[in-house]
């Protein structure tokens, strides 16, 4: 059963309209594209649409590639521009999300804002450089956005990903195609060195910060690097049982996918 109810449906026609419509009542709130809304249990009195709002685009500058928040993640998957960054990371990660017509439907910027843990888009976004532009906060990285879940009331814009020449992993450990992840692992390799993320371990996407300063003071990756490596993902990021897997499960395919992923980033083959 659905219990969303909703007294008002708002259109604004400018984005200062809709923020104004979004912080004048706690229980006003913003649509993107639904998908998730409708399974909510939520009592509203403003649902407020962001379709007239022009941030369905995708747009390719110099240095970085913007995507609006109400771009769907059949957009994002198709995307020839994303599909070339970091070897379609974030392209491949949304195509694993449920089927097309829920990526038809769901929009990257209400996937950034609905804060899931079992979110196959953060560690791609995280092993990229990526930033979040907000209406009234400006621009925040999206590791800070996840550190700080109180955030106040705000409209995303877009998300940000600088352009650079990087190799990317994105894995997806799941029972079934449809079901959620019981974990994701993204592996990325810049100049700068390795990025290596955990998702859905039950807990929210985080960056394997020790791990990464560990292997990017190394010159050759072999496979005493990749075990002390892991060692340290495994030490520093927190990892649980839930309804999906063990720990020791999670651990083992965390274990086997990192190293698969760096060894993939380093290697010639795409
Ligand atoms: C059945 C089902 C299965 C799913 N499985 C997976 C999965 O396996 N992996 C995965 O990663 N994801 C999964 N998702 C999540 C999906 O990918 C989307 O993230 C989700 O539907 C939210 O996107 P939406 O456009 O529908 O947002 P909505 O439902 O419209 O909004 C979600 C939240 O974000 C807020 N919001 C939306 N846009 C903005 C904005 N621009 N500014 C401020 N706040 C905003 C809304 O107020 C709301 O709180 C699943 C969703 C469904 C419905």
């Amino acid at each position: 059963m659905i219990n969303l109810l909703v007294e008002n449906f708002l259109k604004p026609k400018t984005l200062e309209e809709a923020y104004d419509m979004l912080i004048s009542n706690k229980k006003n709130m913003v649509i993107a594209g639904g998908a998730w809304i409708k399974l909510s249990i939520k009592n509203v009195l403003g649902l407020i649409s962001l379709d007239d709002l022009n941030l369905n685009k995708i747009e390719v500058k110099d240095d970085s590639i913007e995507i609006g928040s109400m771009v769907t993640l059949r957009e994002v998957e198709l995307s020839n521009h994303l599909n070339e960054l970091y070897d379609g990371v974030l392209s491949s990660a949304v195509h694993k999300i449920m089927g097309i017509n829920i990526r038809n439907l769901a929009t990257i910027g209400g996937s950034v804002m609905g804060r899931f843990a079992f979110s196959d888009i953060y560690p791609p976004l995280l092993v990229m450089d990526t930033k979040l532009v907000f209406y009234k906060q400006g621009e925040i990285s999206l590791s800070d956005f996840l550190a700080n879940p109180k955030m106040e009331k705000d409209i995303l814009l877009k998300i940000v990903i600088k352009k650079e020449e990087g190799r990317g992993f994105f894995k997806k450990v799941a029972t079934t195609p449809l079901d959620f992840a019981i974990i994701n692992i993204a592996v990325s390799k810049t100049l700068a060195g390795f990025k290596i993320c955990l998702g859905s371990t039950p807990y929210i996407g985080a960056l394997a910060k020790d791990a990464m300063i560990f292997i990017n003071s190394k010159k050759v990756i072999n496979e005493e690097v990749l075990d002390k490596t892991v060692e340290l993902v495994l030490g520093e990021l927190k990892i649980s049982k839930n309804v999906r897997a063990s720990k020791t499960y999670k651990e083992e395919l965390a274990s086997v996918y990192v190293k698969r992923g760096i060894r993939k980033v380093i290697s010639d083959v795409n």
